[in-house]
Order: structure tokens, then C-alpha cells, then sequence
């Protein structure tokens, strides 16, 4: 029986010391072929087994939502062109600025999980219209149990938090609202910057100890890897999700 007992107590605390997880920042795209925010990428991310691939949404003038970092992207400003004008852009792989929906198909065919993060837009109703858009096209997709949410948006925190399925995390992304602030509109936790976590380490615990987790991004360097996973933060963002995966091994 007592065998038993320090068994389980081991256990235990395995499970409770969990792995922290690597999440590629806008995919794999420090590899041949690759490209920020391309499917390539994605499906490199996938390739190597991350637990996620973040990528980053854009709602178009004529309301179709694409895939790509910035606001204004070779010389096209995303959220107030047309989708075909936006979609004719190529990326540094050659590949067409994909759709989101273009995207998400191929996400169907990895199992690593896709961090949509929705950009701040201008127009207040327009990043409104993208999150319903988004969930909605999530869920017809059938990539419900996949998705998980991120944004520096207060306003589109709430509303992922309100329309996507019960369960689903949203995570926020701007780094000034306290766990308890996060806890109390019902996110899943907090995705900030390093230099946050760097100021306030006790957010890390405070956030484990009201059922929430953490994620931190770029963090590129070693030892800010090494100093994330001392801290005990479940997620790490990064563009060289390779090097964290063997840092992760040791
Ligand atoms: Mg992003």
C-alpha cells in the first residue's frame, strides 16, 4: 500500500509539473521553402510536431478574412482593400497571401493546434464582424477542438470570449491587464511579451493558481527559453521552435 501511495505521489507531481510547449510564431518559417504566415509554414510547424502554429488574421474591405502579419503589407493596406488585391500579393516563397479559409483547410490535415490571432483593426466593426467571421468559420470547418484564440484587442478578447464555443481559449495578448482582470472575463490566461513576465514574474503563479495559463512570446535567445521554462509557463512562442524543442529534451 505504501508503495502504492509514493507511486501515485509521484505521479502526481508529474502531472502537475507539466511540459512546457512549443507554439511556432506565424509557422516554421526559418526553414527552405518557408515564409512568415505562408501554409508552408504551417505545415513545417506541423511537421516537427509543435504543439501549435500561430498565425495572424485580417478582415478585408469586401469581408474576407486572410492570413498575414501587417497592417499594411507590400505597399496594400489589408483591412481597407479589396481580398483579391491583398490575395495577389506574394510572399517571399512564392506562395499567394493565403485566406484564412485556404489556410485552415490545410490546418485540417496537421494535428498541430492553430493559434488564430486576430489583429486590432481600424474600424471598430469591421475587427467585430472579423471575430464572428472567424468563429464562424472555425466551427463550419469542424476545427472547433483545434483553435485557440489571441489578441491585443481588449474589445475582440471579450467577444471571442462571448461567441466562441464554451471551452474554447482566448488568450490576451497586450501584456497591461492582471490575471485577476483576465480571470474574471474568462480567459484562458495570459500571452505577453517576455520583458511583462521579466517585471512580473508572481504573474506566472498567479495565473497557474486561478486555472489559467500562461504563454510568452518572441522568445528567441536560449536563455530567455531557459529562464520561460524555470518559470514553469506552459507556452512558448517562438521563431526558432527547433532549438526550444532540444532545450526542452535536455
Ligand atoms: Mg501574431
Amino acid at each position: 500500500m505504501r508503495i502504492l501511495g509514493v507511486l501515485f505521489f509521484i505521479m502526481g507531481t508529474l502531472c502537475a509539473m507539466a511540459q512546457t510547449e512549443v507554439i511556432a510564431h506565424r509557422g516554421y518559417w526559418k526553414t527552405d521553402g518557408s515564409s512568415q504566415n505562408s501554409i508552408r509554414a504551417l505545415v513545417k510547424a506541423d511537421s516537427i510536431a509543435c504543439y501549435g502554429s500561430e498565425f495572424d488574421v485580417w478582415l478585408t474591405a469586401d469581408d474576407v478574412l486572410v492570413v498575414n502579419h501587417d497592417a499594411v503589407f507590400k505597399g496594400v493596406e489589408i483591412e481597407t482593400s479589396q481580398s483579391k488585391d491583398a490575395r495577389a500579393i506574394l510572399l517571399s516563397n512564392g506562395e499567394n497571401l493565403p485566406s484564412l479559409k485556404q489556410y485552415l483547410q490545410a490546418g485540417k490535415d496537421c494535428t498541430t493546434r492553430l493559434v488564430f490571432e486576430l489583429k486590432p483593426h481600424k474600424n471598430r466593426l469591421q475587427e467585430a464582424k472579423a471575430v464572428i467571421d472567424g468563429i464562424m468559420m472555425v466551427d463550419r470547418m469542424g476545427l472547433n477542438d483545434r483553435v485557440e484564440y489571441i489578441t491585443f484587442s481588449a474589445d475582440a478578447l471579450e467577444e471571442f470570449i462571448k461567441y466562441a464555443p464554451k471551452g474554447t481559449p482566448v488568450y490576451y495578448l497586450n501584456g497591461e491587464k492582471t490575471p485577476q482582470e483576465l480571470h474574471k472575463l474568462g480567459a484562458a490566461g495570459m500571452d505577453y511579451n517576455i520583458r511583462v513576465f521579466k517585471k512580473h514574474p508572481e504573474w506566472i503563479k498567479e495565473c497557474h493558481d486561478l486555472g489559467m495559463k500562461v504563454n510568452v512570446w518572441t522568445v528567441n535567445k536560449e536563455e530567455d527559453m531557459k529562464w520561460c521554462i524555470e518559470q514553469g509557463v506552459d507556452f512558448i512562442t517562438t521563431n526558432e521552435p527547433e532549438l526550444l524543442q532540444k532545450l526542452l529534451k535536455k
